[in-house]
Order: structure tokens, then C-alpha cells, then sequence
């Protein structure tokens, strides 16, 4: 199974790929953890991406292609795969589709500005394992811990009200179009963001089947 993850920063995307990895056995890729991981070690790749993603805009379709084109290729793949984060404008998308054929289903989880406003100021992340928590509704159990792995939670540097903001605008002017390319192909399958975590679960699972 090949699915893509789509919405704007904060409407759950994260959460949702982990129970969906758990119950089909898919290979989970982040795009934004991957370039994270590249600017924690310093590398030239890392460097070149930090600004840009500090200041909430898009890296370029040709560096982010290139990285999943290499990561699609891994073993971890062969059984399918969940791509969160990817693809972020048409050009991503299109390029998918030449590398993999089609993604089978695009899961949207959609949500207000507002809501998911407040969402990415509240949000913690843990910058060992990647798991992500919200202060308001969705907290560690232990108050800045992480439940997984026990790492001290992180704010991450794009998730102040400023980023935010611009990684809203970002999504609406160059993510909001792979909704209209998604459902002309039939794959796009809607969510209403504002649910609820374990119905926003339910709802994909009775689509995507057993
Ligand atoms: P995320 O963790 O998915 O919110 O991604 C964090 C940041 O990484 C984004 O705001 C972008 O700067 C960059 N990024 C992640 N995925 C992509 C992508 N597919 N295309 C362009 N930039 C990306």
C-alpha cells in the first residue's frame, strides 16, 4: 500500500502515520524529519536547508525529490509505504506518480487555521524518536518527557506563532492545489480534522479496509 499524508502543519498528520504504520506494516518517510535529521548533524545538506525551514517556506521540489526518489528505494519500502510531508506542491506529486506509478489513497486531513494555530504553539516534539505531543490535546504523560523513549521534549524552531503562520500561508498557496490533483484521480480521501484522534483513526481504517 502506498499512501500520502496531506495537510497543513499541526492537523495530525504525525500521529495518524503511526497508527497507520502499526497496523499495516508500512514504512513511515517524513520528509520534514529527514531534513531535521541532516540540519541536527550539521551536514552541507543540513545547512543549506536550516533557513528555509526556520522561516517556515518550502525547500526546493528538485533537493526534496532527489531524497525521496533514494529513500523510496530502501528494503523498508518493498511492502509500501506512508509518505507524510511529501509531496508538498503539484511538481512533487507529479513526479511520484512517474516514480511510483500512483499512490493508492491521499488521506487529507483537513482543519481550520485557527485550531491548527494554536496547535503548533502547543506542540512538543521529542528529537530522539521523532514523536509528537501537544500540550493541550494530546500530553506526554510525564509533564516535557517523552512517553516512548524518555527524551526531554522539544518546541521545534518552526513551531512558533511566526512560522506558523507562514507555514499556513506556504500550505494554502502550494499544498491546498494536490487536493484538486489528488481528487481528479480518485484517490483523495477526506477527514475532518476537528474529530477527534481516535475517529479521525476509525474513519481511515474503514476506508483503507483490512
Ligand atoms: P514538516 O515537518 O513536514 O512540517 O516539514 C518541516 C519543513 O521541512 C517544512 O516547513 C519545509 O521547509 C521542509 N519540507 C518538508 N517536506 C518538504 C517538501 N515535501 N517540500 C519542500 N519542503 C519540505
Amino acid at each position: 500500500m502506498k499512501l500520502v499524508l496531506i495537510g497543513a502543519p499541526a492537523a495530525g498528520k504525525g500521529t495518524q502515520a503511526r497508527k497507520l504504520i502499526e497496523k499495516y506494516h508500512l514504512a513511515y518517510i517524513s520528509t520534514g524529519d529527514m531534513l531535521r535529521e541532516e540540519v541536527a548533524k550539521g551536514t552541507e545538506l543540513g545547512l543549506k536547508v536550516k533557513s528555509i525551514m526556520a522561516s517556515g517556506s518550502l525547500v526546493s521540489d528538485d533537493l526534496i525529490i532527489a531524497i525521496v526518489k533514494e529513500r523510496i528505494k530502501a528494503d523498508d519500502c518493498k511492502n509500501g509505504f506512508i509518505l507524510d510531508g511529501f509531496p508538498r506542491t503539484v511538481v512533487q506529486a507529479e513526479k511520484l506518480d512517474e516514480l511510483i506509478g500512483s499512490v493508492d489513497t491521499t488521506i487529507y486531513i483537513k482543519c481550520p487555521d485557527d485550531v491548527l494555530l494554536k496547535r503548533i504553539t502547543a506542540r512538543q516534539t521529542c528529537p530522539k524518536c521523532g514523536a509528537t505531543y501537544n500540550k493541550i490535546s494530546v500530553p506526554s504523560k510525564v509533564a516535557g518527557i517523552c512517553d516512548v523513549c524518555g527524551t526531554k521534549l522539544v518546541q521545534r524552531k518552526d513551531d512558533t506563532i511566526e512560522a506558523g503562520k507562514a507555514r499556513l500561508a506556504t500550505f494554502h498557496q502550494q499544498s491546498e492545489p494536490l487536493v484538486a490533483y489528488y481528487k481528479a484521480q480518485g484517490k483523495l480521501f477526506e477527514v475532518d480534522g476537528l474529530m477527534g484522534l481516535d475517529n479521525i483513526t476509525k474513519a481511515i481504517f474503514a476506508r483503507l479496509g483490512e
